[in-house]
């Protein structure tokens, strides 16, 4: 059987091989020597080129991870050899995957048949390099129209909201993109980090995307979390369910997230920013 994993994101190739086994091809953007054979695409491969070539490579099994580019990819293969995918896979074992169901609430056991494609959720896990893995060089760069130039890390980094013991999350209800700093200072106040909802993130761009909390955002366990203006939409809550203290600030008070929450403050979000940062500043 011909298993091909794939993913932008070393975490992912580990993952994957953490569940598999080392015998497959790996496809990656650079070498990283795992797995029996490690195809190196080059850094510029665009999604197209990269699905056609695991394609080429006739899998029974392709492995994606759950990046917005790996996903295109797992669509673009299953679509090319007319499998179905199975998507945010924890566990493989024989023909069966448990995935991850109701916005991460509930985990479905599900029996598949070969050939199909599945995407894995990211874990921590340390996966040895193969000094025996042969490696192929099969560089896809500067097959496209259009070649990248230059790369720049967005400025604000990768913010990692899983360590943070303090979060304050805004949602679209904190009103504008300028109401935000109200947010910021009574993080920066009470030495927490600052988070959003998805809108807030992904759709209007107010926060940047690795501040998204939630089902396709990082997932937290703060020892405080003040929800400001997020109505708690099933997919937040996925984000949130191991924060040990949940305060919500909303204006409504019937919002689902008032269900979820320890503390609920019925009232204007950025009120109760300037109030609290005042009052901690002055403490
Ligand atoms: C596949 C999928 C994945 C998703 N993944 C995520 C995810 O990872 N994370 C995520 O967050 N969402 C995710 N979503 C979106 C999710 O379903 C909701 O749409 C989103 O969480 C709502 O964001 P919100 O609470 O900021 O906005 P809204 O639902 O619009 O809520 C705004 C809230 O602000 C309150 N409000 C308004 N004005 C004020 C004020 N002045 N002061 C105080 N409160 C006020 C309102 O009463 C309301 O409760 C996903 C959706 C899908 C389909």
């Amino acid at each position: 059987m011909t298993t091909v994993v794939y993913s932008e994101d070393l975490d992912f190739i580990k993952t994957a091989l953490s569940m598999v086994g080392e015998k497959v091809i790996v496809v990656s953007k650079s070498e990283v020597k795992l797995g029996e054979e490690n195809h190196v695409i080059g850094q510029e491969a665009k999604e197209e080129k990269i699905a056609e070539y695991i394609v080429g490579l006739r899998p029974e099994l392709t492995i994606t991870g759950s990046t917005k580019r790996d996903k295109t990819v797992a669509g673009l293969v299953a679509g090319a050899l007319r499998v179905p995918i199975i998507p945010e896979v924890v566990e493989l074992f024989d023909n069966k995957a448990k995935r991850i169901v109701y916005s991460g609430m509930g985990i479905a056991e599900l029996e598949f048949t070969l050939p199909i494609v599945i995407t894995v959720i990211k874990k921590n896990v340390e996966v040895k390099v193969n000094q025996n893995c042969k490696v192929f060089k099969a560089d896809l760069s500067g097959t496209e129209k259009v070649r990248i130039l230059e790369e720049k890390r967005k400025e604000s980094g990768n913010v990692d909201l899983s360590s943070a013991q303090i979060i304050v999350s805004v949602g679209r209800g904190i009103g504008s993109k300028e109401n935000i700093k109200y947010a910021e200072e009574l993080a920066n106040a009470l030495g927490g980090t600052l988070g959003g909802s998805r809108p807030v993130t992904a759709e209007l761009g107010w926060l940047s995307e690795d501040r998204q909390i939630g089902l396709s955002g990082q997932k937290v366990k703060p020892k405080l979390y003040i929800a400001l203006g997020i109505s708690g939409q099933p997919q937040h809550l996925a984000g949130i369910k191991d924060a040990k203290v949940i305060v919500a600030v909303n204006k409504d008070k019937n919002a689902p997230i008032v269900n979820n929450a320890d503390y609920i403050i019925v009232g204007d979000a950025v009120e109760f920013c300037k109030i609290l940062t005042e009052k901690v500043r002055n403490k």
